[in-house]
């Protein structure tokens, strides 16, 4: 049989031959057909999908390969005003795995109004989103068969790069407010198959995004997926069934709250802040902010342990590291587990020369990330390429020159993550460790795991210098443990 698609074509060149329909435009024709028609489309005002399903952990499961730790997403509720393209999704996240911020449902609100991305926070407080937040919420916008083909339909819409006519019909979508997007129809039906469109990630650089439909049903004369399925590369990030899709329901007012909307987005990271403290003789607390590193001085060179967040808190604590000890080569840097904010600066590490050392299930995940491509934001690593060097770390790794000695080990049957690192100086009876106990906060689901650790290594720690959270006595763990046991 002649797929459709060609007889259109023809039909279109045997009876309107001065304006026959593009390869493209004949794609979103078909699509549109397939969906309930062209007009059927564009009377949609508003949709309300509402469902249930899973969200993954990406770069904060177990190791850089493991996709088994999942949040149970629950009470889905998105709401799109099309005619103004607002978006407001609500939904309940509960993990399937030891949260560090507990086991509790966490609801969550995330809005799109225009070029205005926000979230409303457990009080009701509305906080705008940065930059970034609202270019990959407003594609987000777009990976649905509906909101897609209704922008492709659009005069404004550039439409390119026909493709796969007769096997999987792929055309490249350009919207009126500039997102640039492939959707691909399934050759039976012409029913959109997948949306995809490419995105910046801090640690992965250019990742390309992509939601499958399936499960089409009929709603008031429209075909409405049931499934979407979305992905960032291979890895699967969200996962829906829809249960109840509303057309042309009232969705109420979308507008962002003026908190928002008034305040001025974040453009980039926050600038850094890095607070020097000197925990012992040469071994300094770089800390300030949220996530700390620590310098640490040999004979001839120095190493850092953490490079963590992105490339803007990374390359300031690196400059306090070399203005604190000008004289000497600062070599190496020391990762505590592969977790997407403790390793977001590796690459700006690795373009200042430094040598990755990281546990020895993580080598091939740093090896990764130190070629993937940073096209669309070139980062420190892009514009200042160098190979990567990468030693790994099994059940021990020693640094001693005999001014100074540093002992990296695992953390073993941690279920925070399986690439973990604790770095223990003897001498000093100091221990630095990320996220396994972090002095000061509430809740350390791993701080046991992290104790038994110490006891096997038959380490003798007087003072925790950690990656989050004061330089704190080991008392402070082992306080903190005897109160737990005695809830
Ligand atoms: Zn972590």
């Amino acid at each position: 049989m002649m797929p459709r698609h060609f007889i259109a074509l023809l039909s279109a060149a045997l009876f309107a031959a001065c304006s026959a329909a593009t390869p493209e435009q004949q794609i979103i024709d078909d699509a549109a057909d397939a969906l309930g028609g062209r007009d059927r489309i564009l009377a949609v005002r508003s949709l309300v999908l509402e469902g249930g399903g899973s969200n993954g952990n990406l770069g904060q499961d177990m190791t850089p390969e493991a996709t088994g730790q999942t949040f149970t997403v629950s009470d889905y509720r998105r709401a799109i005003d099309v005619a103004e393209g607002r978006m407001r999704i609500e939904q309940t996240r509960t993990p399937n795995f030891t949260f560090f911020q507990g086991q509790q449902p966490q609801t969550q609100l995330l809005g799109l109004d225009g070029d205005v991305a926000y979230n409303v926070g457990a009080n009701g407080n509305a906080t705008r989103a940065s930059v970034a937040v609202a270019s990959d919420r407003r594609a987000e916008y777009y990976h649905h068969p509906v909101t897609i083909v209704r922008a492709a339909l659009d005069s404004t819409a550039t439409l390119a790069n026909a493709r796969g006519l007769d096997t999987e019909p792929a055309v490249d979508v350009t919207t009126a407010d500039g997102v640039t997007l492939t959707l691909v129809l399934d050759a039976a039906t012409g029913l959109p198959a997948r949306v995809s469109s490419r995105a910046y990630n801090a640690n992965l650089g250019d990742v390309t995004i992509e939601t499958i439909f399936s499960g089409y049903e009929d709603v008031d004369g429209l075909q409405l997926p049931t499934n979407l399925t979305t992905t960032t590369d291979d890895v699967q990030t969200a996962g829906l069934r829809l249960s109840n899709q509303v057309v042309n329901g009232d969705v109420g007012d979308l507008a962002a709250p003026a908190s928002a909307a008034e305040a001025t987005p974040a453009s980039g990271p926050a600038p850094a802040n890095v607070v020097v403290e000197q925990a012992a003789p040469g071994i300094w607390h770089l800390a300030g902010q949220s996530h700390h590193s620590v310098l640490v001085e040999f004979a001839d060179h120095l190493t850092l342990i953490e490079a963590p967040q992105n490339e803007t808190r990374t390359l300031a604590v690196i400059a306090a590291a070399r203005e604190l000890r000008p004289n000497k080569p600062l070599t190496e840097v020391i990762v505590s587990h592969h977790h997407f904010d403790h390793s977001g600066g590796v690459r700006a590490a690795i373009s200042e020369g430094l040598t990755v050392i990281a546990h020895d299930a993580s080598i091939a995940y740093f090896q990764e990330i130190a070629t993937r491509p940073h096209t669309l934001q070139p980062d420190a690593l892009a514009r200042n390429p160098r190979p990567a060097t990468i030693r790994g770390v099994g059940d021990e790794l020693v640094l001693s020159d005999g001014s100074m000695t540093v002992a990296l080990y695992p953390i073993t049957d941690s279920e925070h993550a399986s690439t973990f690192l604790m770095a223990y100086f003897p001498r000093e009876r100091i221990l630095v460790q990320a996220d396994a106990f972090s002095p000061g906060g509430a809740i350390a689901p791993y701080a046991a795991n992290l104790y038994e650790n110490i006891q096997s290594r038959n380490l003798r720690v007087d003072r925790l210098v950690p990656i989050h959270g004061p330089i704190a006595p080991f008392s402070s763990l082992t306080t903190f443990l005897a109160s737990q046991a005695a809830n």
